[in-house]
């Protein structure tokens, strides 16, 4: 039994590796036609973004970026690379 918390959180660990090992690759997700493939991309996609906000904690360089980007999801670069496990 695996609850939606958990298999979020191995998405995200699953995510999380991929970038940390330089194999980060949205073309091979771009290729795919498949609903599976679809819906796979909108659960890593969501999980990145719940993982980019619990990591962003609101920090003032991260707002600053975000009124300057105008995007809601923009991250300071210490918090893009801890995002990305790049610290
Ligand atoms: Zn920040």
């Amino acid at each position: 039994m695996t609850s939606n918390r958990e298999k979020k959180r191995i998405v995200t660990k699953g995510v999380r590796d991929l970038v940390s090992r330089g194999g980060w690759d949205t073309r091979r997700f771009e290729s795919g036609t498949t609903g599976i493939v679809e819906s796979a991309r909108n659960e890593i996609r969501d999980a990145v973004v719940d993982a980019l906000y619990s990591q962003a904690g609101l920090c003032r360089d991260c707002l600053d970026a975000r009124q300057k980007t105008g995007d809601p999801t923009a991250l300071c670069d210490r918090h893009m690379n801890e995002a990305l496990g790049m610290t």
